[in-house]
């Protein structure tokens, strides 16, 4: 059954297409307000059943029908019928800054342009120079409008979004004056990657503060600039958005732009049920006509009656319901952390010294960390083979001592084809911790890197399986292997799986990491850091795990020393 969501979204498919047919303004308008109105009201399964959408405002017997239509088959007449007229892609097309309904429907009808793909042609080939209307200037807009609608299609990862970011708040700060200012969106809630920069600001003075982000030098265009909010897009295509309000509605401010969409929409499905309307402006008392305001957002959701919930929670599936009930879990901190487990020296494939690495992990204040150069099975490119593993072993104690931090003697070993470990039994017994990576034969069948998985998690001496799934944004989706058979494995044998902080990884993925909890598994986050300042990664291991509602308890290097010593001397002596 389709969500109040899905309907209002079919029902504004139907008023930009009733638009671009050349339909009547209050006709098409009729089903926009329809489409706000189904997302304000209460579950419209129920409504219908009972035949109560009809008394939901701006619902009339016509589109009353409609919306019953879509509530019980997902499907409606008038859409079908658009459907039958214009295409599906055209609505890309409209994602164009600069591209009305009108336009839309001039080039589809006159150069027969269907899909974004299309229009790129058209320009391209110099289809559309020379068409009255369509001055040179318009064209070249529709170019740069076209690469910045791809930009936001393409997403950026996470780490590259918030230095970028931070570079614009930095700017913004050296502006006129401004009280608060952060970023919100998926950047706020660390999602993998990044549609677009949503920056909220406080200020008296918006326009100023408006007026010098739309002049900074790094953009390469102004998509849109208002008295309170202006858009701007970077080279490459990535937009940021900034919204300038007064401090008195900071959380509120705050709140409606962390999202996500899904999380929002749940919100005020529940809010509509008190009488309540809630938006970036406050929280509407529709009955009083009250508005509240709230400075903080934890104001946003103790006026709704719940719980705070941290933005990387914020994802629509249980954490309302948590909240409501008070069991917001107490999610683990970068503060926790005590050390990290996976990082690599010039031994192996890092650029920085094994000195350099240590004195950096006991900068970041640690109380221990492990070196984990690549093994022997990596040699012929970069590997440390057994003696010059146990030769680094003095040396690294040696350098720790001196900085400060408790260094632990580990190993990257590679997990082979058929699971066994390419370092020998002996070898791996005089390490304090080994950290076990599938890198090679990556395409073996499902069932095949299950048995590898599970049977690396069998061995007594793998404290952790690094980066689980092998995925990286800027190679692969990951290996296939069944992950409850994994998960299952990793809690019967404690070993732990790592959410690896990498830029390119972040590995478990944080629904993975979710399910793994749901097994008992124990987690390590790590930096798997080639050079001192990707230590910092760390960070975004930390995000990964907030999204999957991991707390302190949860994760091994959030423990005391001993209580690492403890862990990796249970699994070897149960063997
Ligand atoms: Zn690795
Ligand atoms: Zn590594």
């Amino acid at each position: 059954m389709l969500s109040n969501s899905d309907v209002a979204q079919k029902l504004l498919e139907i008023r930009t297409l009733m638009e671009m047919a050349g339909d009547s303004f209050y006709k098409y308008m009729a089903y926009e307000k329809a489409a706000a109105s189904v997302e304000n009201a209460p579950p419209l399964g129920d409504l219908v059943t009972a035949g109560e959408h009809l008394k939901l405002p701006g619902i009339g017997k016509s589109i009353g029908a409609v919306v019953e239509q879509l509530v019980r088959t997902g499907h409606c007449e008038p859409l079908d019928q658009l459907h039958e007229r214009f295409p599906p892609s055209l609505l890309e097309v409209l994602g164009v800054s600069g591209i009305g309904t009108k336009t839309a429907a001039m080039l589809f009808s006159d150069y027969g342009i269907a899909s974004l793909a299309d229009l790129e042609t058209a320009i391209a080939s110099g289809t559309l120079a020379g068409v009255p209307r369509l001055g040179s200037k318009t064209i070249e807009n529709w170019r740069r409008g076209i690469l910045a609608y791809r930009g936001r299609q393409r997403r950026t990862p996470l780490p590259t979004a918030l230095t970028i970011a931070s570079e614009a708040m930095d700017y913004v700060r050296d502006g006129p004056p401004l009280e608060r200012l952060l970023f919100a969106g998926s950047l706020r809630r660390c999602e993998v990657t990044v549609g677009d920069i949503d920056l909220v600001c406080t200020s008296p003075h918006a326009a100023d503060v408006i007026a010098h982000f739309t002049a900074w030098q790094r953009a390469e265009a102004v998509l849109a600039e208002g008295p309170t909010k202006a858009s701007i897009w970077l080279p490459g295509g990535l937009q940021i958005d900034l919204r300038v309000l007064p401090d008195h509605l900071y959380g509120n401010l705050l709140q409606h732009f962390t999202g996500s969409r899904e999380h929002n929409i749940k919100l005020r499905e529940l809010a509509v049920r008190s009488n309540l309307r809630v938006s970036e402006n406050g929280i509407l008392n529709l009955e009083s006509g009250d508005v509240i305001t709230c400075t903080e957002e934890a104001g946003v959701y103790a006026a709704l009656g719940m719980q705070y919930i941290p933005p990387e929670l914020r994802s629509g599936l249980d954490e309302i319901d948590l909240a409501r009930a008070g069991a917001i879990p107490q999610l683990v901190e970068l503060t926790d952390v005590r050390g990290d487990f996976h990082m690599h020296t010039v031994w192996s494939d890092g650029d920085d010294t094994l000195d350099a690495m240590i004195a950096a992990a006991a900068a970041r204040g640690y109380e221990y960390h492990a070196i984990s150069d690549h093994s022997q099975g990596r040699l012929r490119r970069f590997g440390v083979g057994a003696d010059k593993l146990l030769e680094q072993r003095g040396l690294a104690q040696e350098l720790g001592a001196r900085h400060g931090i408790f260094t632990l003697c580990a190993s990257e070993v590679d997990v082979l084809p058929d699971g066994s470990l390419d370092l020998p039994d002996d070898v791996l017994a005089r390490l304090d911790v080994v950290v076990a990576s599938v890198h090679t034969a990556t395409r073996q069948s499902r069932e095949e890197m299950t048995a590898r998985l599970v049977r690396a998690c069998e061995n007594p001496y793998v404290t952790i399986v690094g980066h689980p799934t092998g995925r990286r944004f800027d190679a692969s989706p990951g290996y296939e292997f069944d992950y409850d058979a994994v998960f299952a494995a990793a809690a019967r044998t404690g070993t732990a799986l790592e959410i690896d902080g990498q830029a390119a990884r972040l590995d478990l993925p944080a629904p993975l990491a979710r399910k793994a909890k749901t097994f008992g598994v124990t987690f390590a986050l790590d930096s798997d850091a080639h050079r001192t300042r990707d230590l910092a990664a760390m960070e975004y291991a930390v995000g990964q795990a907030r999204r999957a509602g991991l707390t302190k308890d949860d994760v091994l290097n959030a423990q005391p020393l001993e209580y690492v010593r403890a862990f990796v001397a249970r699994k070897r002596e149960a063997a």
